[in-house]
């Protein structure tokens, strides 16, 4: 829920699959659930028993969310923690129909569950007061009333989900008029449950609703800051293979805004590896960066290859690209070897999602427009988003595949893909703008700004 997510791909204290799935309970989540049971007074036999039936009940509420998400790629992972479960998954290519059907599963499923233990409970009919009794009454307690609590329209719960899924506008906009709702439900919500003598459960919903307004004010500060523009167009220059413009236009060492100076740090050597000055890219990491921070170590390896040191970058490589290295990283990455006309494909090849995605526009800043396509339907196929669908319509268009180039546009329109002016003008297009058909997906294209999506997806 509100509490700090583990850090991705952390185990935990147990760990399995269930389904297919992959299940980490973690520590923070027996430890807290387990207080909870020995709060209620029972002793520590019921706190034994309350911290089986609660366990249980968070994944089998988490499995329904995980069943849901599943069939569209979201590769979904269970993780228990804090006071919750939560369920990770890639919603890429879903629908928005699919994410509020993903959202209502998790409660649905706890619901369903509970009615069962309900049955199950009348069948046993057990001794009143005794454990088992006790237990049974929780578990119907527990999945009935956590699934109806999820379904408050209040973010992060299930319900605050459905609203952001169905909310109108762009994700910001989207973003910003959920969180201000979730914030004036948990306000009232909160009020209720201290006037019901739950002092407690109001404190947590107090919580909750401030986090919604921590999130907007933090889109509005993101907003008033021009320089975060900046350092995107800085990354977006690179990644178009115009490295001098960013350099250009990125401040100088120690002239940037306070808190900004590891971010320009980062992009100017990157800026400076594309521009083989290997070595100054690799001081500006060294001076640029507050000691300690943590330098990502695909972009790192990419960084200690250039400067001959490869030994250590096999080594940092060896374990980066095992775990889901991010999108700018493997990009970067891509564009060095690409140069240097190295055969990657031992080294790379098995990536997907967004390192795939990351092959996609290091090859197509390289000009090897083939493959960048081949790894841009990889990409799409394991989560990719709008923008990787169009970048793949260009590499497609430009390796003189213009009915692929046309399909891919389609997808990217079909994700939610928006910038109709982008696709009249791309030069990358024209052999698609002459073929049948075009004008219909440019339609969809433009639809999607127009609506800002608000209908549910097609
Ligand atoms: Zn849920």
């Amino acid at each position: 829920m509100a509490l700090p997510a583990p850090a991705a791909g952390s185990r935990g204290l147990l760990s399995f699959r269930l389904l297919g799935f992959p299940v980490d309970v973690h520590a923070s989540f027996l430890v807290v659930v387990a207080l909870f049971g020995l709060s209620a007074g029972g002793g520590p036999s019921f706190a034994l028993v309350w911290l089986v039936v609660a366990t249980v009940s968070v994944i089998a509420h988490e499995l329904g969310h995980a069943l849901v998400a599943a069939p569209v790629g979201g590769e979904p992972r269970i993780d228990l923690y804090g006071l919750a479960g939560l369920t990770t998954w890639r919603p890429g290519r879903a629908s928005r129909a699919r994410r509020v059907a993903v959202s209502l599963a998790g409660p649905a499923a706890g619901m369903a569950f509970g009615i069962a233990v309900l049955f199950a409970y009348r069948a046993v009919h057990p001794e009143p007061g005794t454990l088992l009794d006790n237990g049974f009454r929780a578990a119907v307690f527990v999945n009935v009333f956590w699934g109806l609590l999820n379904l408050l329209p209040i973010l992060p719960l299930d319900g605050g989900q459905v609203v952001l899924a169905l909310m109108p506008g762009d994700d910001r906009v989207r973003l910003r008029r959920t969180a201000y709702l979730s914030a004036g439900a948990a306000a009232v919500v909160a009020v209720l449950a201290f006037a019901a003598g739950q002092p407690i459960a109001a404190v947590i919903v107090l919580y909750i609703a401030m986090g919604n307004v921590q999130t907007i004010r933090s889109l509005r500060s993101a907003q008033r800051d021009p320089f975060g523009d900046r350092l995107n167009a800085a990354e977006a220059a690179i990644a178009d293979g115009r490295p001098e413009d960013a350099l250009r236009d990125l401040p100088e060492r120690g002239h940037a805004p306070a808190g900004w100076g590891p971010a320009v740090a980062l992009l100017r050597a990157m800026a400076l590896l594309r521009l083989d000055r290997p070595r100054d890219a690799q001081d500006v990491l060294l001076e640029g960066l507050p000691e300690g921070t943590r330098i990502d170590p695909t972009f790192e390896a990419a960084v200690l290859l250039a400067n001959g040191q490869d030994r250590l970058a096999r080594e940092r490589l060896d374990m980066s690209l095992k775990a889901r290295p991010p999108l700018w990283a493997v990009r970067e990455l891509v564009a060095l070897l690409a140069r240097r006309g190295e055969d990657f494909d031992a080294l790379l090849g098995h990536l997907t999602g967004e390192g795939a995605a990351g092959m996609l526009y290091g090859l197509y800043g390289a000009g090897r427009y083939a493959d960048a396509a081949r790894w841009g339907a990889r990409a799409i196929e394991t989560g990719g988003d709008p923008d990787v669908a169009y970048t793949t319509a260009r590499a497609r268009a430009r390796s003189g595949d213009a009915s692929g180039a046309l399909d891919a546009l389609d997808v990217a329109a079909r994700l939610g893909f928006d910038r109709a002016d982008e696709v009249r003008r791309d030069a990358a297009l024209a052999p698609v703008r002459d073929l049948p058909g075009f004008a219909e997906v440019l339609q969809l294209i433009a639809d999607n700004a127009g609506l800002g999506a608000s209908a549910p997806h097609r």
